[in-house]
């Protein structure tokens, strides 16, 4: 007979091991499975200054201390990139290619992407003045010249956050007016360190010495190619939810993150969701350790009500 898990929680970023870590700490039978390596973005992250506890910690270091954590009370890990999850009353299928393992809840810590602006130099500069995250990276740029690409909330908030460090940001946005609240607009225009540059696309990421020098950029309506000085380029052209392989559960909002509600349960009885792919206004480490913790709890009850409902 097909073995039966407890939970299945889908992503090994920092929400998905601190589920794996409360759930199998509260005697779960857990698997862990997750198509790279675990750590998620934080594999990503140079130095992390925001995680209590640590003054400083190298992302891969939290990762691979987590990671220990997250297997000390007994979670199986197994590789896998899981396209397609399957109801069949109280057991979910969770499907990896041909490979299909089965549990009572599932808990999808998937994570996010950031949309990129695939122009060259992009990948060759990521993490070497080429960030998406203002609020990880923008104190590793103080008294330098940075850019902002986008023109929506998130450029225009972290363009702002990022003048406390900056000599000066530069927004560059495509269209001639942002499409940012208004509220946010009022503040970026009265900061005299924000400067905005517009009608205008990045065409290539410039840099030398393994570092940012700059941005090429043309302008859409005249066709004026310009050269801006920069050490850091934040690109806020949108973030994409990890969420392609559980479109059709309907637990998405528009945009395709996840909807929970406070105890990181979806609308599907047994399905949790938790960290970045949820839907949610603060996307960082602690929040997704936050909501794995929660998660790993909530799983708890589920699967100890059911198996007593199961029992009757
Ligand atoms: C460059 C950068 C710097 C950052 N710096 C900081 C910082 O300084 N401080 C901070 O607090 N936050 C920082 N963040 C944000 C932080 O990393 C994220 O908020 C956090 O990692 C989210 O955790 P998560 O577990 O929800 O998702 P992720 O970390 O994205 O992990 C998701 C995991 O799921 C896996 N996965 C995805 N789809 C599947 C699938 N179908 N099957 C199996 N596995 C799958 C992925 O491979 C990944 O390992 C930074 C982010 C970036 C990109």
């Amino acid at each position: 007979m097909e073995k039966v898990y407890d939970v299945i929680i889908i992503g090994a970023g920092p929400a998905g091991m601190a589920a794996t870590l409360y759930a199998s700490r509260a005697n779960l039978s857990t698997l862990l499975l997750e198509r790279g390596i675990p750590g998620g973005e934080m594999l990503n992250t140079s130095e992390i200054e925001n995680y209590p506890g640590f003054s400083s910690v190298l992302g891969p270091e939290l990762a691979n201390k987590m990671y220990e954590g997250a297997m000390q009370f007994g979670a199986e890990y197994a590789y896998g990139d899981v396209n397609d999850i399957q109801l069949d009353g109280h057991i979910k299928h969770v499907h990896v290619g041909e490979k299909v393992y089965s549990a009572f809840a599932i808990v999808i810590a998937t994570g996010a992407h950031h949309r990129k602006l695939n122009v060259l130099g992009e990948e060759q500069y990521n993490g070497r003045g080429v960030s998406y995250c203002a609020v990880c990276d923008g104190a590793f740029f103080k008294n330098e010249k940075l850019v902002v690409v986008g023109g929506g909330d998130s450029a225009v908030e972290e363009g702002t956050y990022l003048t406390q460090f900056a000599k000066e940001v530069t927004i560059i946005h495509r269209r001639d007016q942002l499409r940012a609240q208004k509220i946010l607009q009022d503040r970026a225009f009265k900061n005299e360190k924000l400067n905005f540059i517009w009608d205008s696309v990045v065409k290539e990421i410039i840099g030398e010495d393994n570092v940012v020098k700059g941005v090429t950029i043309k302008n859409v309506k005249t066709g004026q190619i310009q050269q801006i000085d920069a050490r850091g380029v934040f690109i806020y052209v949108g973030t994409l939810p990890n969420t392609q392989a559980f479109k059709h559960l309907n637990i998405t909002d528009e945009e395709g993150w996840i909807v929970t509600n406070e105890k990181m349960q979806t609308t599907i009885p047994g399905i949790f969701a938790v960290g970045d792919v949820r839907a949610k206004t603060l996307r960082q480490v602690v929040t997704a350790v936050g909501d794995g913790g929660q998660a790993g709890q909530e799983v708890y009850h589920y699967v100890e009500q059911l198996k007593e409902q199961i029992h009757e």
